[in-house]
């Protein structure tokens, strides 16, 4: 190994994140892996969880990649198809496609498809994203029933508001997703994210799909990830590359944004946005040296960033080398986005492909 700037990736956590997701919910749940598994590795994550009822990805480019590891298990692509080329793939490769558009059955009713491919139903119950009106369901079900190689085995939803555990924003989209589902018996509802599954809202599907929470970050603003029994999936790691003291009014970095107000000792570390830490994140944001947690001070640079240590306990035993934690096991990656004004999916999608995922 040569650059200490690190992502360590603790499959078993991962595991046990969905088992406590399964365990959630009131049916099946499918892994959502999309975005490069939350960045943590799209081919890894879906091996590590290879016995999970299936997955989820946004993009047929993402579901190619899966077959081509190997992955055998259902694939459920959330965006569905664009094209008549993406059709045939979902065919060829066997996925299971969204349908939020009737534009997307006109490409459907074009790719002369030779065999079946089963749908999803996405009905918009509010977050007025994507997905039909519960009112245009029935025209979009017939033209789906139309077509002799669509299969339309489940109706779906996904919650603006599943995170606040407050029950009223889930229960009004759940009945209008249940006015639709109740028309076709035999069809599988899917509503339950992250959030749906952990707040306790009474929410009851067919299969839920749960992201956020299998990397261990807590969906909820009320909640920890630890008080929900999640456990970290990624730990980003680094280390000091140099130790120097600057005196008070001395200022450090960028922009001079941070002027020491006492002699202080900083610690220079391997890390910056050109790896994906967020260079929003202000001075004070912890970081943990040596086990101990330590304020950012100054801006963040491309490739390093500089840490009050001065009040580390073992200060002057800090030397170049010394091993940093930016956000894991030892330092709640919430608190980081958090301090940084974004969200942990944001944290860990972009990092970039200079940090190295490592097997933990
Ligand atoms: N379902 C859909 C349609 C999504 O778009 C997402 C993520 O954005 C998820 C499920 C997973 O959500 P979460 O990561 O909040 O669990």
């Amino acid at each position: 190994m040569t650059r200490a700037t690190r992502a360590e990736i603790h499959w078993a956590n991962l595991r046990h994140n969905y088992q406590l997701a399964r365990q959630r919910s009131t049916g099946k749940a499918l892994a959502v892996v999309k975005a490069d598994g939350y960045g943590h590795g799209l081919e890894n994550c879906a091996r590590a969880l290879g016995d999970a009822d299936g997955f989820a990805v946004a993009c047929v480019d993402e579901a190619i990649r899966l077959r081509e590891a190997g992955i055998k298990r259902s694939i459920l692509v959330l965006q569905g198809a664009y094209n008549v080329e993406e059709w045939q793939l979902a065919e060829q490769l066997g996925l299971q496609l969204v349908i939020h558009h009737t534009q997307q059955l006109d490409d459907a009713a074009a790719a002369q498809l030779g065999s079946t491919v089963s749908v999803w139903l996405k009905i918009n119950t509010g977050m007025n994203r994507v997905g039909v009106f519960p009112q245009q369901a029935n025209d979009c079900v017939a033209r789906i029933q139309a077509h002799p190689q669509l299969q339309l085995t489940h109706v779906m939803t996904h919650f603006a508001n599943a995170d606040t555990a407050v029950i009223d924003d889930v229960a009004a989209p759940m009945e209008r997703l249940q006015q639709v589902s109740q028309q076709l018996p035999g069809v599988a509802v899917s509503a339950c994210n992250s959030a749906g599954l952990l707040a306790d809202n009474g929410i009851e599907d067919d299969i839920s799909r749960p992201g956020i929470m299998l990397y261990g970050s807590s969906p909820l603003l009320a909640q920890t990830a630890s008080e929900l029994g999640l456990r970290p999936v990624m730990s980003l790691m680094s280390e000091i590359i140099s130790i120097h003291a600057v005196a008070k009014g001395d200022a450090v970095g960028y922009g001079s944004s941070w002027v020491a107000e006492r002699d202080t000792t900083l610690a220079v570390v391997a890390i910056g946005y050109g790896d994906g830490y967020p260079r929003h994140a202000p001075s004070g944001t912890p970081v943990v040296v040596a086990g101990v947690e330590c304020p950012l001070a100054g801006r963040v640079s491309m490739d390093m960033i500089t840490v009050d240590i001065t009040d580390h306990p073992q200060c002057a035993e800090l030397r170049i080398g010394s091993e940093v934690q930016l956000w894991g096991d030892q330092l709640d990656v919430d608190r980081v986005a958090s301090a940084a004004g974004t969200i942990a999916y944001e944290l860990f999608c972009r990092l970039t492909p200079r940090v190295k995922r490592i097997a933990a």
